[in-house]
């Protein structure tokens, strides 16, 4: 194994897979640029592409059309053992006969026995990487010494000579990676590789996986279904939605300048409430910017571009950005409210509550509209805050640059020009939005 640098990632070009006769392909990628030795995550729910794409990379699949290269080199028809990369799936796939270093050094002794047949003295030198020159086959002391270091890497040292039933399935996942680097790819594939580990050794693996790959170097894709997973891993995000890209860009980009309502929906928990919204009065108004109404909601958009497209729009806040108002109602019950008065930025919004749910550094309130006709949202408050209670009445104000609006596409409207922040106002790049 070595540290040498990635260039070039992984582009995927006009990529599409269909299988029998399902109305719509499984993968339908027109352009996706994998940066090189980025960790990236692609993300989203059960059955949108994630496996089919990484099994496309991987070579597993063969796409209908288009085209993936690897470090600048056109792949597309090459076999997967000649694309310079590795693979760990979901079930780790050990050899359960084998001990750790026997799994882990399984791909180089069957690749040195290749190569003798075919006449070549030794591959491989100790680092796992093609010697510049004439190819030489890997002799058993050289296997075991890429053997030692893998097992090192992952932290195995030690307990080289078990078999896979002796391990947890922390130890289990980490001898799958070890056999995946052992090789010293230019590229890691990992298929939910942390959905078999429980939920403690999972958020562990996940640090460790970090680790590995900055020491390691690679161009890393995981493919995961859980959000926060995600989030927290990938340096670089790609959003996944039937089989097309919804949004791609750092995983702070995606989070705080979400492309779409499929994205502001899936990413986030609880999720980003999402309220229908109409437009106040019709003039546009440069100076304040256009104001929004809805049963008990009231919300001015300094920084949103007038005239607002024609048909419905969704008003999206976090439930960390609401902020309880004291003041009014407080503790009070009842769905008679007045309408909340709005002159300042922002938005407020009056609710009553339905449901609190402890979480243990704060609580989720859930509402209900606290007049007729009003949607239900959610707002996360502090535990040690006053309590509330079911049927208690409260109003919640969200600040204008923490507001995102979508438009009747589902797209989300921009601004320009912004002050730093996040939500509308935010001034940082658009994670690109490919589509709705
Ligand atoms: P994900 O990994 O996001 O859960 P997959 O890539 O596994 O999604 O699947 C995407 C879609 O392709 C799903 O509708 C799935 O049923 C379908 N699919 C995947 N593999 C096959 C296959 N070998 N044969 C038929 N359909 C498949």
């Amino acid at each position: 194994m070595t540290d040498r640098p990635a260039a070039g990632g992984i582009v995927l070009r006009d990529l599409v897979k269909s299988y029998g006769d399902s109305p719509r392909p499984a993968v339908d990628l027109p352009e996706l640029a994998i940066p090189p030795g980025s960790f990236t995550v692609v993300v989203g729910p059960s059955g949108c592409g994630k496996s089919t794409a990484l099994r496309l990379i991987a070579g597993l699949e063969t796409p209908d059309t288009g085209h993936i290269a690897i470090d600048g080199v056109e792949v597309t028809d090459l076999l997967p053992g000649r694309r310079d990369l590795s693979m760990v799936f979901q079930d780790f796939a050990l050899y359960p006969h084998m001990t750790v270093a026997e799994n882990v050094g399984f791909g180089l002794r069957m690749r040195a026995r290749h190569d003798r047949r075919r006449g070549l003295a030794a591959r491989l030198v100790p680092g796992g990487r093609d010697r510049a020159g004439t190819p030489t086959a890997a002799s058993r002391a050289e296997i075991a010494e890429s053997v030692r270091r893998a097992c090192a890497l992952v932290r195995l040292d030690g307990k080289e000579h078990r078999r896979p039933s002796q391990l947890s399935g922390g130890e289990r996942q980490r001898v799958a990676l070890a056999r995946a680097l052992v090789r010293g790819p230019s590229v890691l594939l990992l298929d939910e590789p942390l959905s078999a580990l429980d939920a403690q050794l999972r958020q562990h693996a996940r640090a460790e996986l970090v680790r590995l790959h900055r020491e390691f170097g690679c161009t890393a894709v995981l493919v995961t279904h859980d959000q926060l997973e995600a989030l927290s891993m990938a340096t670089h995000l790609v959003v996944l939605d039937a089989g097309r890209l919804s949004q791609a860009g750092s995983p702070q980009e995606v989070y705080s300048r979400p492309a779409n309502t499929f994205v502001a929906g899936f990413l986030g928990s609880p999720a980003m409430n999402l309220q229908p919204v109409e437009r106040t009065g019709t003039r546009p108004d440069a100076a304040t910017g256009p104001a929004l109404h809805a049963p008990g909601l009231r919300a001015r958009l300094p920084c949103l571009k007038d005239p607002l497209p024609e048909g419905a729009l969704l008003l999206g806040w976090r439930p960390a950005d609401g902020v309880l108002d004291p003041t009014p109602g407080e503790g009070r019950t009842g769905t008679e409210v007045d309408e909340p008065e709005h002159r300042a930025d922002g938005l407020v919004l009056d609710g009553v509550v339905d449901i609190v749910e402890y979480t243990g550094d704060g609580r989720v309130v859930t509402c209900r509209g606290a007049v007729d006709g009003g949607s239900s949202w959610a707002v996360t408050v502090p535990a040690e805050g006053p309590f509330r209670a079911a049927g208690d009445r409260i109003r919640v104000r969200v600040s204008a640059e923490r507001l995102h609006l979508f438009g009747p596409d589902g797209r989300r409207l921009d601004t320009d020009p912004a002050p730093p922040g996040g939500g509308i106002a935010a001034r940082s790049r658009l994670g690109r939005a490919v589509r709705a």
